[in-house]
């Protein structure tokens, strides 16, 4: 598909200050590439006098053949002009004001065009733009809600691929800044001055790592140049929504090709230190792409996959360092009991991973041992455990990355499988819960030992 982008892209001069205004029809674009929900919307308000184009990710991916996630439209009406005007709208962010609009099942993004921002901003204008604009000492934009015109909007948007604007009345592609030709050159190049730019949002360092991954395309030298230095801005980046950041890099298909470029720009140190620390151990690097090589394979597959067991695999290399190194002074459990809590309590600094998955990711951690070592007594129940499941996949995991040596995987596939008498036999096979036994032996023989 991006051949034929290449095949029908024709560098066109436009003079200074004019937009490439091109039929989309060049590029077997349509109105019916837009779904009918972000067609409804942008038709009501430009009934209501108003400007609305598509934009975003929505005209990348139609134009490059991809499937396309949602719909984002761009408009000159305000929030609250929007929400008036749709039935089922509601205004959310405060830092950037967006209306989510329902349509049927659809959600549709409506975003009202921004101006950019000069770093004088916040000196040179009056009391009301700074309730509207902040930036903190560094330059990173606490709050993002001037309003501007179209060009200004180009503008403000990250990258030049993502500034690319649909207008499906006119059916006209609207491209300022360069972005068609930075499909045709396979480029990720950010709008303005890249320091700047990446200062004002360190996420959009994230997100060139998620565009590289998604879409093969490389880094502008330009782009690339200043983010040695700025990486570490992500450390001031609220952790909720590096989490979310973290969740679109690795679970929307792409995960081993995010991963790769995570590391590749240094970034995974800044959402993940332990887990980056980990993988200079070529067996925990190995685990990781197993597990991230088998979460792209069942998003392909259209299976559930969820945050719980991707953060379980994520700092599961992390804790087995911890927990062999606490593991001289207690027991095996309780090495690991620790190491999960110091681990997890870490990663969450960082990451805000919400409790629904942080609990799940422990229950997978804990059930290990257990599904390590069936005993009789306890592999009925480990069973019915509700997260039997996820910790027994897990398990697969680490027989198929290597970490541990085969068995225990292959026996409870066959205990599942198995009927009720055939798993009578299976457990008939195991030890009778060899811990306990052992504990009550080195007991008793060990006063005798002394004594002789
Ligand atoms: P996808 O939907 O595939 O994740 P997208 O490019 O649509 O990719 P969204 O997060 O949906 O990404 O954002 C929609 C558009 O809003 C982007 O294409 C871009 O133009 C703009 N945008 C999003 N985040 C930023 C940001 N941090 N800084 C500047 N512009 C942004
Ligand atoms: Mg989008």
């Amino acid at each position: 598909m991006l051949q034929r982008f290449k095949r029908l892209f024709t560098r066109k001069a436009s003079p200074a200050g004019t937009p490439l205004q091109i039929p989309a029809s060049r590029y077997q674009m349509s109105p019916a590439d837009v779904s009918p929900g972000a067609r409804e919307v942008v038709e009501k308000l430009e009934a209501a006098g108003h400007r609305a184009l598509v934009v975003g990710g929505c005209v990348r991916d139609t134009l490059l053949g991809k499937k396309v996630k949602d719909f984002d439209i761009a408009t000159d009406a305000t929030p609250e002009q929007v929400r008036t005007l749709f039935r089922r709208a509601r205004i959310v962010g405060r830092r950037f004001q967006i209306v989510h609009v329902h349509m049927g099942r659809e959600l549709v993004e409506v975003t009202t065009f921004r101006a950019p921002h000069q770093q004088t901003d916040e000196a040179g204008t009056g009391r009301a733009h700074r309730e509207l604009a902040r930036r903190n000492q560094r330059g990173i934009l606490l709050r993002d809600n001037v309003f501007g015109s179209l060009e200004e909007d180009a503008e403000r948007r990250d990258f030049t691929i993502n500034a690319i604007y649909y207008d499906p009345t006119a059916d006209q592609l609207l491209d300022f800044v360069g972005g068609l030709e930075d499909i045709a050159q396979q480029s990720l190049r950010i709008i303005g001055d890249p320091a700047v730019r990446f200062r004002e949002d360190p996420v959009r360092m994230l997100r060139a790592a998620r565009f590289r991954a998604k879409l093969g395309f490389t880094l502008h030298p330009a782009t690339a140049e200043p983010m040695n230095q700025l990486r570490p801005l992500l450390a001031e980046v609220p952790p909720a929504r590096l989490f979310d950041e973290l969740v679109k890099l690795l679970m929307t298909g792409h995960g081993v090709a995010a991963y790769e470029a995570l590391c590749e720009y240094g970034l995974l140190e800044y959402l993940l230190p332990d887990t980056a620390a980990a993988t200079a151990d070529p067996d925990a690097e190995r685990f990781l792409r197993q597990a991230l090589i088998n979460t792209d394979q069942r998003i392909a597959n259209h299976q559930r996959v969820t945050p719980g067991f991707l953060f379980a695999a994520l700092l599961w290399p992390p804790i087995i360092h911890t927990a062999a190194r606490l593991e001289s002074g207690k027991g095996t459990g309780a090495a690991l009991g620790q190491a999960i809590s110091e681990v997890l309590a870490r990663a969450v600094r960082h990451v805000a991973i919400p409790r629904r998955f942080s609990t799940p990711a422990r229950e997978i951690w804990e059930l290990q041992q257990r599904l390590e070592q069936p005993h009789r007594k306890s592999a009925e129940q480990l069973l019915g455990h509700p997260r039997f499941r996820a910790g027994y996949d897990f398990l697969l995991l680490r027989e198929q990355s290597g970490e541990l040596p085969g068995g225990a995987g292959e026996w409870w596939t066959g205990y599942q499988e198995a009927s009720g008498a055939d798993r009578e036999a299976m457990l008939a096979e195991l030890q009778p819960a060899p811990r306990s036994r052992r504990r009550r032996r080195s007991r008793r023989r060990a006063p005798a030992t002394d004594a002789e």
